[in-house]
């Protein structure tokens, strides 16, 4: 489990973190989710203990990361922003040379590097210099050196950034296939990809924390629930009439009529009602067909911009 309570970090005057609080439990795949600069790195950069707070505590598994730092960062693996260092070192060379800086076991340093090179996908290019593997690739060598010493959470500071979308799928299905045996955080601009991994999203924005919620529940936060699209066949005009016998209708507009026969409405309900079972038992009632129906389109791109500009106000 990882704890921060009321984390500030100053660089001078500059505050790049203010007053950040939230738990992450074992097991979770958290999305820290905010544009450049919200302060991302910072925050991740703090719960690994490779700067420190300006004031606030972090804990992870108990362990004050301030006052055991051996301890706490035990438990964590890093992988920082951007391609990896050592890039004139094989593939093979590199992750046993941070076995070698985490202490792993001399006698089973070997199996150990064996094992994750091949947890990786590295195994092909395990001989190769890092300096002449694609992005991708790279990005492997530098999620295998956060997996040397077997840590519980993994911090993974935009795993996908710079990558192409196959790449991007392929380093997103071994972040999930890790979050099976790991907690995972991860950061990240992109709110698909957020929503796709995670199963907690931490939105950040200018330093604070703007939303802390399931990707499911910040969509339906943001869901239009009162504005339904209804696609109808009314051959004796009765949407005209229908207004007056549902209550909970505000307004029913024309969309399209297509060529079918049959026509587009947006009905938009009074308040925060959802309208469709209604509008199903009483078009039925009416003798008018429904070909389609669905709640007006939300995403968690909405959330996130909705979210962003409020913390803007
Ligand atoms: P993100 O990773 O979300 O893009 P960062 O955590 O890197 O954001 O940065 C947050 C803020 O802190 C930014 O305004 C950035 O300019 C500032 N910042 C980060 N590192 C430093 C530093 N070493 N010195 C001064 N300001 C910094
Ligand atoms: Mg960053």
């Amino acid at each position: 489990m990882i704890e921060l309570k009321n984390v500030t970090k100053k660089y001078g005057k500059a505050i790049a973190v203010e007053d950040i609080s939230f738990t992450i439990n074992d097991g979770e795949i958290v999305g820290l989710l905010g544009p450049n600069g919200a302060g991302k790195s910072t925050t991740m950069n703090i719960i690994t203990g490779f700067i420190e707070q300006t004031s606030g505590d972090v804990i992870v598994d108990g362990y004050d990361m301030l006052k055991r730092p051996k301890k706490a960062k035990k438990e964590i693996g890093y992988m920082p922003e951007g391609v990896p260092l050592y890039t004139d070192l094989t593939v093979r060379e590199f992750v046993t040379y941070m076995a070698e800086i985490k202490n792993v076991n001399r006698k089973e340093r070997k199996q150990k590097v064996k094992e994750i090179i091949e947890q990786t996908g590295l195994k092909d290019v395990e001989s190769k210099l890092i300096k002449n593997l694609s992005r991708g690739y790279k990005q492997r060598v530098s999620m295998a050196g956060a997996l040397v010493g077997e840590p519980k959470i993994l911090i993974l500071d935009e795993p996908t950034v710079g990558l192409d979308p196959k790449q991007i799928t392929e380093i997103r299905n071994l972040i999930k296939e890790l979050g099976k045996t790991h907690t995972i955080i991860l950061s990240s601009h992109i709110l698909s990809e957020v929503s796709q991994i995670c199963n907690k999203v931490i939105i950040i924005n200018k330093g604070k924390i703007v939303a802390i919620d399931t990707p499911e529940n910040l969509e339906n936060k943001v869901t239009n629930n009162n504005c339904i699209y209804v696609t109808i066949e009314d051959s004796q005009n009765k949407i005209e009439t229908i207004k007056d016998k549902i209550q909970d209708i505000k307004k029913i507009k024309l969309i399209t009529k297509n060529d079918d026969g049959t026509t587009q409405y947006m009905i938009e309900a009074n308040g925060e009602v959802d309208l469709r079972k209604t509008i199903f038992a009483e078009f039925a009632k009416e003798d008018i067909t429904i070909f389609e129906m669905k709640k007006a389109d939300s995403s968690l791109e909405d959330a996130f911009m909705k979210l962003i500009e409020g913390g803007n106000k």
